[in-house]
């Protein structure tokens, strides 16, 4: 008891010296919050606590570029500060799993080599505005980034779809279930989005508008990710179309960022 309580109290205090340490200038935040709205919580505590997490962030990640790309305090604030939003309430060891950011300028051409069922290899090649890996790092486009606040509109974020993955991938598995709480079984996640992904691949199929980005319709894992994008940057509208998984999301990120629109008075 007394060991767990000075261990707390390490803790604490190393937390505060890396806020300090990290500490973001009000100007830089404000103008980061103006930038991309959805990072504004109603709540004090939620707003103070974004920050704190996002200073804790940027001292535990290592940032880097690919093709002399040049990073500001302002990208790396805005990445790190979209990067905690999901978590906000989760915590952030939810991240230890990686350290290491890669930012490229723009989306990024990857050569990918699949085998067919007679063993032949096929190449092809894939523009990414993101990755997420097991164990990291993440890359990301800069471009995409810096155009978030814009594409929220269209419930489009690059930051939270990769950080998702990297929830996702938690357990070891890329499968559309991250590390559920006790009051989500896990057959109870799996039929629901496996529900609501089919019947998106669907509507993807028969061409319908959707409010989700269509690229959900490639499995279950890029559809959680998907889904999670819009539901912290264009929240009714995900919560119209998917009333369901936007509960159940409420539950796991322990957010509900409809509520936070609406209090906003913006659109979303
Ligand atoms: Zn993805």
């Amino acid at each position: 008891m007394v060991i767990g309580r000075w261990w707390q109290g390490l803790r604490v205090r190393r937390e505060q010296a890396a806020v300090a340490r990290r500490a973001i200038p009000d100007d830089l935040w404000k103008r980061t919050l103006v930038r991309y709205p959805f990072l504004r919580r109603r709540d004090a505590i939620d707003a103070a606590e974004l920050r704190r997490l996002t200073s804790l962030f940027l001292d535990r990640k290592e940032f880097s570029t690919a093709g002399g790309l040049k990073l500001s305090d302002a990208m790396v604030v805005a990445i790190a500060a979209q990067a905690v939003l999901p978590v906000l309430r989760l915590g952030l060891e939810r991240y230890d799993g990686f350290v290491g950011i890669v930012v490229h300028a723009g989306q990024v051409v990857a050569r990918r080599e699949v085998a067919d069922d007679d063993g032949i290899v096929h190449e092809y090649s894939e523009v990414l505005a993101g990755e997420a890996m097991e164990g990291g790092p993440v890359m990301l486009s800069w471009q995409d980034v810096r155009g978030a606040g814009r594409s929220a509109a269209i419930g489009y974020n690059v930051v939270i779809h990769e950080f998702a993955h990297v929830l996702d991938m938690a357990d070891g598995l890329a499968d559309g279930v991250p590390l559920l709480p006790p009051e989500i079984a896990l057959d109870t996640w799996q039929r629901l989005l496996g529900q609501e992904y089919r019947a998106f691949v669907q509507r993807v199929e028969r061409e319908e508008e959707t409010e989700l980005d269509p690229y959900g319709a490639q499995s279950e894992d890029e559809f959680f990710a998907v889904a999670s994008e819009a539901f912290f940057v264009h929240p009714r509208a995900m919560q119209r179309e998917h009333p369901g998984l936007y509960g159940m999301f409420t539950c796991f990120y322990r957010q509900d960022p409809a509520v936070e629109a609406a209090a906003a008075g913006r659109r979303s």
